[in-house]
């Protein structure tokens, strides 16, 4: 077993609890949008657009859900489908083209501004600042947060957005990306993450050593050599150290 150098980790509901954030992201900037473009439209002597909350919404949805059918290779790059799907909701509801395109960018800048209040586990920054004086880290999220105006951001020094690389968890390329920007082999690094299917299964079957984060209440599996599972990102620098120390029988040390 060779000596860990690097540690790979997902973001959401990894280093924070990602419940109540999206939703409220979700709703956020659309009720953002509608206001604003509201606003905006009676400064100009011009009705509200026949859009409301619920049903622009439900309208919203059903447009990203299309345009993801549409075109198959862009279906990971969230950003983008809510981008392309807010313009053509616009224009529908009788915008001129220039100006939906630019309040679906307006609509979508205050989206991340939301989608970043993210409250990272207490004990995130601390963790990540001790890992990073003995491991290189990079960040792997599916999410389109804006790693840069993540508070967390300055620990990673590779951070893939996946969606955006248009290679989602759980495609390989994500991780591959990620270990090449590190410069580390597969078998000298180490995921963590929530998702058995976009974190674990992926990163093991490239030969990395994975941590599934899973609450107890979550059903147990059986895990392949390589594989532990904790309840919380917390309890991972003592899982680092058994696995260092019993790094030349690395199938005992799994929990
Ligand atoms: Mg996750």
């Amino acid at each position: 077993m060779s000596r860990l150098q690097a540690l790979t980790f997902d973001l959401d509901d990894t280093l924070w609890d990602n419940s109540g954030v999206m939703l409220r992201t979700e709703e956020g900037h659309y009720a953002w949008l509608l206001e604003a473009l509201g606003a905006w439209r009676s400064t100009r002597r011009e009705p509200p657009l026949a859009l409301g909350q619920a049903e622009g919404m439900a309208d919203y949805l059903q447009r990203r859900q299309r345009i993801a059918v549409e075109v198959p290779e862009r279906r990971g790059d969230f950003t983008w489908l809510r981008l392309r799907a807010l313009e053509a909701q616009l224009e529908a509801y009788g915008l001129p083209r220039s100006a939906a395109i630019l309040w679906a960018a307006a609509a979508m800048n205050e989206f991340h501004r939301l989608r970043v209040q993210v409250t990272p586990h207490p004990e995130a920054a601390g963790l990540l600042a001790a890992l990073g004086e003995r491991y290189r880290l990079a960040a792997i999220t599916n999410g389109n947060i804006h790693l840069g105006r993540q508070p967390l951001a300055a620990y990673f020094s590779v951070a893939i957005a996946a969606g955006e690389i248009l290679a989602p968890k759980p495609d390989p390329k994500a991780f591959l990306t990620a270990l090449s920007r590190l410069d580390v082999a597969p078998e000298r690094a180490m995921h963590v993450g929530d998702s058995w299917h976009e974190d674990i299964l992926p990163a093991q079957q490239l030969g990395m050593q994975a941590v599934w984060i899973a609450p107890e209440d979550v059903a147990p599996r059986a895990l392949p050599a390589g594989v532990h599972r904790l309840a919380h990102i917390r309890q991972l620098p003592a899982l680092l150290e058994r696995v260092t120390e019993t790094s030349h029988s690395i199938g005992g040390a799994n929990h």
